[in-house]
């Protein structure tokens, strides 16, 4: 083939790292898959092929999982003490904001997404992230219990790091994906495989090589590079580790749970949503406009907890409607690493279609098209935000999830919560939700009858390191983030002392 393209706007340090090869990180070392496989990535802002990248399978996961294994035995881990640990993972949120520039660059260019938002949003959340779990390091108790049985006893609970742990994370925001996964595990001593999503293993591959940099010691962090079928398959059934982490379609989350049936390892989901937009008649229109805009179109709607159902009371729907799309038609669609682009494209082609699908169902099924609809330009994958009016719940735009920018708007004429809850809740999913009012009253309310694991109040799609996220219903098992977050990479033990 010929060599991979070079966008002209990349700079020196990342095409350094585009020019390096990209191989699997195992026990501290760089190395080839043992099939000598490779595998392309793309720029799906051109649809070009910009790197090769070892291709992982089974065998890599194994030697991946037995250093893991050794490393999580070894004293170099173990013995370490919580405030040396929480000072290693400072200093990789250090160093990721040294490279923000480079990360930042990688970022727009493998996953798409607008460069300013990688290196102003994505890099710093990840820092954050990073630095919240480094103070938990030294912050991880148990308790001491109260005993009943007769005689003398001192009783207290350990929570101790689940083991070694694989993770297996999407493609919509990899940088931020990795750092939810690894961030909790190195706090609480744990080791790690991590499988990046096959569309993009760039940034993770960089974060290894910062690892390393940091002085994370060989074969806590394993990163291997391939796909689903193969590598993702090997880490979900491996008898030898403890715990799988998985974030991405509710499809591969029910594959995972029957693989990981096999030794019976923990299992921590965090799947698909299509997360209700709730407008109440008197919400501050200069609000809740612009947030249920960026609630779908932030990251091109490929966020799980996108607003993608918006029921909008009768007396401001149209408001809302005309407000989106007006807002909707002043995104500046583009490459990520073209100045200004405030959208970028949506990650491949089979991405493309998918969505396009939809919206060509939603056509089909009665749905109004009231604004894009559309692919944009030729060249890349990019899709105009769109906005379906007229839908209805038993479409299919409705009822699945689309990961793309395509807003399914509804309204309600009901003062009943009761009944707006129940449409709220007729999905599936239970990821996320909004209410957008300025009566505390009904907002509360509201917030106890969605049945998703996060809510907004007159805001939508925050990434706080401290907010647990993850879901209700089909949406997931387990919270990430927060001090919830901490819980799904540790065991309690119960120790009993007869005195
Ligand atoms: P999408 O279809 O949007 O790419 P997936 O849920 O298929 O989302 O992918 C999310 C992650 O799960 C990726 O890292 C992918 O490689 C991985 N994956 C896909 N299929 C499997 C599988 N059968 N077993 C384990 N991991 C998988
Ligand atoms: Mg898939």
């Amino acid at each position: 083939m010929n060599a991979p393209y070079v966008h002209p706007k990349i700079g020196p340090r990342a095409a350094a790292f585009l020019a390096r090869e990209h191989k699997l990180l195992i026990d501290g070392k760089w190395v080839p898959a043992r099939s000598g496989k490779t595998f392309d990535t793309f720029d799906p802002g051109t649809g070009r092929v910009i790197a090769k990248v070892a291709e992982g399978d089974a065998v890599d996961v194994d030697f991946a999982v037995q250093a893991a294994r050794r490393a999580f035995e070894g004293r170099a881990w173990r013995m370490m003490t919580p405030n040396e640990r929480g000072k290693l993972i400072w200093r990789l949120a250090d160093l990721l904001e040294q490279n923000a520039e480079e990360l930042g660059v990688l970022e727009a260019l493998n996953n798409g997404k607008p460069f300013a938002t990688a290196r102003d949003r994505d890099v710093p959340g990840c820092a954050d992230l990073f630095r919240y779990m480094a103070g938990w390091a030294t912050k991880i108790t148990g308790e001491t219990l109260g005993i009943s049985t007769p005689g003398q006893f001192h009783a207290f609970t350990v929570r101790e790091p689940v083991g070694v742990v694989g993770q297996i994370i999407p493609w919509n925001g990899p940088l931020a994906m990795a750092t939810w996964k690894l961030a909790p595990a190195l706090a609480t001593g744990c080791t790690v495989v991590l499988k990046p999503a096959e569309q993009t293993p760039l940034t993770a591959l960089r974060m290894g090589e910062l690892i390393q940099e940091a002085g994370i010691p060989d074969g806590v962090v394993n990163i291997v590079t391939g796909f689903g079928a193969t590598a993702g398959a090997a880490i979900a059934a491996h008898p030898d580790i403890d715990k799988v982490g998985f974030t991405g379609s509710s499809e591969v989350g029910r594959i995972i749970v029957h693989a990981a049936a096999g030794n019976l390892k923990k299992v921590s989901l965090e799947l698909g949503g299509k997360s209700p937009v709730i407008v109440f008649p008197d919400a501050d229109m200069s609000v809740a406009i612009p947030g249920a805009t960026q609630a779908i179109f932030a990251n091109s709607g490929q966020v799980c907890t996108a607003g993608s159902r918006l029921f909008a009371h009768k007396k401001v729907f149209d408001r809302m409607i005309d407000g989106i799309a007006q807002q909707a038609s002043q995104i500046r669609v583009g490459h990520g690493l073209t100045d200004g682009s405030q959208m970028g494209p949506v990650i491949s082609q089979t991405q493309m279609e998918r969505v396009m699908g939809y919206v060509d169902q939603g056509r089909a099924a009665g749905a109004t098209v009231t604004a894009g609809g559309n692919r944009i330009g030729q060249e890349g994958y990019f899709v105009a935000p769109t906005i379906l009016t007229d839908t209805k719940p038993e479409m299919s735009v409705v009822k699945e999830e689309i990961f793309g920018p395509v807003l399914c708007a509804m309204s309600f004429d009901d003062d009943d919560l009761e009944r707006i809850a129940k449409q709220a809740n007729d999905s599936i999913y239970g990821l996320a939700g909004s209410i957008w009012t300025q009566n505390i009253s009904i907002a509360h309310k509201m917030a106890q009858r969605i049945r998703a694991g996060r809510i907004g109040i007159n805001t939508h799609g925050n990434v706080d390191a401290a907010l647990p996220t993850g879901g209700f219903k089909q949406s997931g098992w387990g919270r990430e983030k927060g001090h919830e977050g901490l819980h799904l990479y540790t065991e309690v033990k119960s120790v009993i002392v007869s005195l």
